[in-house]
């Protein structure tokens, strides 16, 4: 579940909201989306996240082409992902 300890969140300094027709709105991060922890104020890679929006319901997707080099990096060199 994405609420246990210790999960990986998307988490990137814009975020948008979007109006998909076939279900109700949801926040879309924009840009570069990087990994952090829920109670921790810097990203992976150590980008200071402390005042950016993070969808806590979601994983982190290290396969997203959005998704920030260096924390994959940080994420594969120190934990086992499923692929
Ligand atoms: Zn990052």
């Amino acid at each position: 579940m994405a609420w246990v300890d210790g999960a990986w969140h998307p988490t990137a300094p814009v975020r948008v909201l979007e109006f998909p027709t076939d279900g109700p709105p949801r926040w879309r991060l924009d840009g570069l989306v990087h990994a952090r922890r829920i109670g921790t104020l810097a990203a992976a890679c150590g980008s200071s996240a402390a005042e950016w929006p993070m969808l806590m319901t979601e994983p982190f997707d290290h396969r997203a082409p959005e998704a920030c080099a260096v924390c994959v990096a940080t994420l594969l060199g120190t934990e086992r992902l499923a692929r």
